[in-house]
């Protein structure tokens, strides 16, 4: 028998909820949503749990992560209770559980303490630089190295343990017995979801909001992959220059979009920001923009007289990569789409 946390619904106002007591259980949303199927009351069933405080059957759960926010259920819902956003809310909250450093729910539920975080970080950076007297060349080559161990740390010690606790929760502690062969068969699922997010096409008139996406994903990892791998700042190579120039610009104009729409509440998924919903876009922009305009000034050779550009650009990078990518909404990305192979998982075993 599940315990009851009468805490609960105190605890994801935390996270984000917005109202959800005052569902009245009409089922709506569940008519609309088409993820919603006869066995699963989608997301119904979520907020009834979420209500009752049945936090355990939610941390096993891997519904929150099925759903893209199309914003459909809050749009229908009688009581305003913000169906849609409650999804989001609980995939915070799941990525909090998941996270075993607990900085993910720590850096979600308090302002202060992620204040606190970006300014150390911008200090830690600051002070690297001094240390190296602002050489130029030095802190270059030394931005190069930190993004390639940010990358191999931030994975080998937060997010494959934190993918492993996932596992644990909603497979393994489910008692779910799986084939071996579909452990296999499903890794070809998970690497197209992880960069189509094909699923999000499921809701209707979301195709441009998914191009979208899709865009920025594929933008934001070749973007990872001309810093890193063909070390954009220093090459001479025109190709690769030009592709740099480009996956910034894609990031910067895109991500300014999304920005806008959170302004503007022009959708029903940007009428509730969530302080990490606005630090993810507008770090995503600045990151895109500031190695935009290092590039600029590095090919008329300004960048010598304006390292500060250069410090702006690694503070930003630095902060990404060390507090919104291991215990942000970044990891969502993530997460989602490990939810796609578990659950796939889960009904092979049926
Ligand atoms: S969230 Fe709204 S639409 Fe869904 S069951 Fe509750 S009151 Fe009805
Ligand atoms: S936001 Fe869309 S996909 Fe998510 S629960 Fe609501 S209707 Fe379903």
């Amino acid at each position: 028998m599940s315990k009851i946390n009468p805490e609960f619904t105190n605890e994801l106002k935390k996270f984000g909820a917005v109202n959800i007591n005052a569902c009245y259980n009409c089922g709506n949303c569940t008519a609309v949503c088409s993820l919603s199927t006869e066995d699963n009351s989608f997301p119904r069933m979520m907020l009834r749990a979420s209500v009752l405080g049945l936090d355990t059957k939610i941390e096993t759960s891997l519904d929150p992560w099925l759903c893209y926010y199309c914003g459909e259920c809050s749009e229908t819902c009688p009581r305003e209770a913000n169906p849609g956003e409650l999804m989001m809310t609980l995939r915070r909250w799941l990525t909090a559980k998941y996270d075993w450093t607990g900085l993910s729910g720590l850096l979600y539920t308090s302002i202060p303490a992620l204040i606190i975080g970006f300014i150390l970080v911008a200090i830690a950076i600051i002070g690297v630089g001094y240390t190296m007297q602002f050489n130029v060349e030095s802190i270059m080559e030394f931005g190069h190295d930190f993004e390639m161990f940010a990358i191999m740390g931030v994975f080998s010690l937060i997010l494959v343990p934190n993918i492993i606790r996932m596992f644990w929760f909603t497979v393994l502690k489910e008692k779910i017995k799986v084939p071996l062969i579909s452990y296999i068969k499903g890794v070809w699922d998970l690497i197209l979801h992880m960069f189509t997010q094909k699923n999000a096409l499921t809701c209707e008139n979301n195709t441009f909001r998914w191009f979208e996406h899709f865009l920025i994903v594929i933008g934001y990892l070749l973007l990872l992959f001309t810093t890193v791998f063909l070390n954009w700042f220093e090459t001479e190579n025109t190709f690769v220059i030009w592709l740099g120039y480009i996956v910034g610009a894609i990031i910067f104009v895109f991500t300014f979009d999304f920005i806008l729409s959170r302004i503007k509440k022009s959708k029903e998924l940007s009428k509730f920001s969530h302080p990490s919903d606005w630090l993810f876009v507008i770090w995503l922009f600045l990151m895109g923009l500031s190695a935009f305009i290092v590039r600029i000034f590095i090919d008329t050779d300004l960048i010598d007289s304006n390292i500060w550009l250069y410090f702006v650009h690694l503070i930003i990078l630095a902060q990404w990569a060390l507090l919104i990518v291991p215990f942000g909404k970044w990891t969502h990305f993530l997460y989602r789409s490990f939810a796609m192979y578990f659950k796939k998982l889960e009904e092979d075993s049926k």
